[in-house]
């Protein structure tokens, strides 16, 4: 039950890998998640133990936090990470650093958003601090000119990353798309590539598709090509990719001799690099994310791989939820079918598909409640084939089923208002609910069951009463008072339904 409890968020993996400080703390909970960035720039402020993911708030009040326009330090009250995980959404610029060193004060970007987690149903905090792009020249001041760009590209791409990454924590499926496509353009965009795309591989891993792409202008797409095709046509890249998880191809000329149908592949899509990374969920490799260069070779560098790897650990993540989500879907939506279908047979009867006792027994029992309720009268009729036995004796048990059916379909022809029902009682007695009909009402009604079972006609030579099937009948009408129960109200029908067949059967008779 503890592990439950203290279980981390299904994204925790997403936040844990990106290099951006993120704090994350959901509304129900007092627990202050902290990612590895998060952790490596706070612990060297506070006193927290290092491999827990977790903060307390005593720890977040212990951070040295400044005010990035005035360098003065916030107290208790004004702290802007406390005021962000009690749910304000805030930007702000903060410095973050030692009081007894004013130089080693590093300035970020503070974020806080408010964030509904489809799963979990409850809101929940999440504070991105990223170095503010300003201070960077501040914190590296003898850094030269390229580095200084490299880093703000680095930032750049780390802050979309943390954007997109929110915004697929929330992900509707009917938006995927578009958060895979805007997470394909950074990847293409910050790796310098041509071409960026998402390929899923079939559960069974026989076959990959291109599901995903994202072209630089003037380049040429194929996805519409990249469709289904079989392991049998690439053997060394799918072996690669269940091996390594990567596949990182600079100069697509060197690839070695077992690689030729790849290299074909290559070469007929003007490729001339390619890096490609393995998305993986409870490792069950669902495809993988990658890019192309087209017009120039690339080298790829460490920094691209770690980008493409992310990319690719947030979409597996993605994807996952969303099929989990979907087959939850698709499990709720059998339970509820088959629920619908246990109760439908929980309430008819076998034999002839109309209500059956347990189904009169409910109706009765809100029905009284509700006429009594309204001041309506509650009209009810119980009937009993009349020498039944007799029709069985000679013209067999399935012959006597079938008159049950054809009795019980003149019945459910009765039943047409709301709150009226028609039912098997058992063996061969039936009872009808009729709220808001008075004696007369139900007299009609009953005359009406004699005569279109005379005019069915089914033959009874053996009968006393007729020639054919026919029907004796008691019924009754009454406000309830709040105390009545069903009980009292079948007694008396009964009565009178034993009266009508003591008056000589095919008859019906009201209650005293
Ligand atoms: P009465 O006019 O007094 O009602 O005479 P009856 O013969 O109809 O009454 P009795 O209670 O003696 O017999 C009822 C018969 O109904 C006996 C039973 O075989 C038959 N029955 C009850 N349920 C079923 C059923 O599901 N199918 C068939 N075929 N017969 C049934
Ligand atoms: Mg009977
Ligand atoms: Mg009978």
């Amino acid at each position: 039950m503890a592990d439950t409890v203290n279980a981390l968020p299904h994204f925790w993996p997403v936040l844990q890998a990106l290099p951006t400080p993120v704090l994350y703390k959901e509304h129900s909970r007092s627990r202050i998640l902290a990612n590895a960035a998060a952790l490596a720039l706070f612990n060297s402020e506070s006193n927290s133990s290092p491999g827990d993911s977790s903060l307390s708030l005593a720890d977040i009040q212990q951070l040295p936090l400044y005010n990035a326009d005035n360098a003065k330090r916030y107290d208790l009250l004004h702290n802007p990470l406390l005021m962000a995980l009690s749910g304000s959404e805030m930007q702000l610029s903060l410095l973050v650093g030692d009081s007894a060193a004013p130089d080693s004060r590093r300035c970020y970007q503070l974020h806080s958003k408010l964030v509904a987690l489809s799963f979990t149903l409850h809101s929940s905090v999440l504070i991105s601090l990223l170095p503010a792009a300003g201070h960077a020249q501040v914190i590296s001041g003898q850094l030269p000119a390229t580095d200084i760009a490299e880093l703000e590209e680095a930032l750049a791409f780390d802050k979309l990353i943390s954007l997109i990454s929110t915004e697929l924590i929330n992900v509707q499926d009917q938006q995927l798309d578009q958060h895979i496509h805007d997470a394909l353009a950074a990847v293409g965009e910050f790796c310098h590539s041509d071409r960026s795309y998402v390929f899923q591989f079939t559960p069974d891993y026989t076959e990959m598709s291109n599901t995903h792409e994202w072209v630089r202008q003037g380049i040429s797409s194929h996805q519409a090509q990249l469709q289904h095709i079989p392991k049998a046509a690439l053997p060394y890249f799918f072996s690669k990719m269940a091996q390594d998880y990567v596949f990182a191809v600079s100069d697509v000329s060197k690839l070695p001799a077992e690689a030729a149908a790849e290299q074909q592949e290559f070469v007929a899509e003007d490729i001339q690099s390619v890096l490609c990374c393995a998305m993986r969920s409870d490792e069950e490799l669902l495809g993988f994310v990658g890019c192309d260069m087209v017009s120039r070779r690339r080298d790829w560098t460490s920094t691209d791989l770690r980008r493409m790897k992310l990319v690719g650990d947030m979409l597996a993540k993605t994807l996952q939820n969303v099929r989990y989500r979907q087959s939850l879907q698709q499990m709720q939506q059998q339970l509820l079918a088959a629920n619908n279908e246990l109760t439908q047979l929980a309430n008819q009867d076998g034999l002839t598909g109309i209500a059956n006792r347990r189904q009169f027994d409910h109706c009765l029992n809100n029905e009284l409640k509700r006429c009594s309720r309204n001041g309506l009268p509650l009209g009810l009729i119980l009937l009993d084939i009349d020498r039944f036995k007799s029709y069985n004796d000679h013209y067999g048990h399935q012959a006597g089923d079938a008159a049950l059916k054809q009795l019980a379909t003149v019945l459910q022809q009765q039943v047409k208002r709301q709150g009226e029902l028609a039912a098997r009682y058992g063996g061969e007695e039936f009872a009808i609910i009729l709220p808001g009909s008075n004696l007369s009402a139900c007299q009609q009604v009953a005359n009406n069951i004699r005569q279109q079972l005379a005019q069915l006609n089914i033959s009874h030579q053996h009968s006393d009463i007729k020639s054919y099937l026919t029907v004796s009948l008691g019924y009754c009408s009454s406000i309830p008072s709040i105390q009545d129960d069903g009980l009292q109200l079948l007694k008396r029908v009964d009565a009178a339904l034993y009266q009508a067949k003591k008056s000589g059967r095919d008859q019906a008779c009201p209650a005293q």
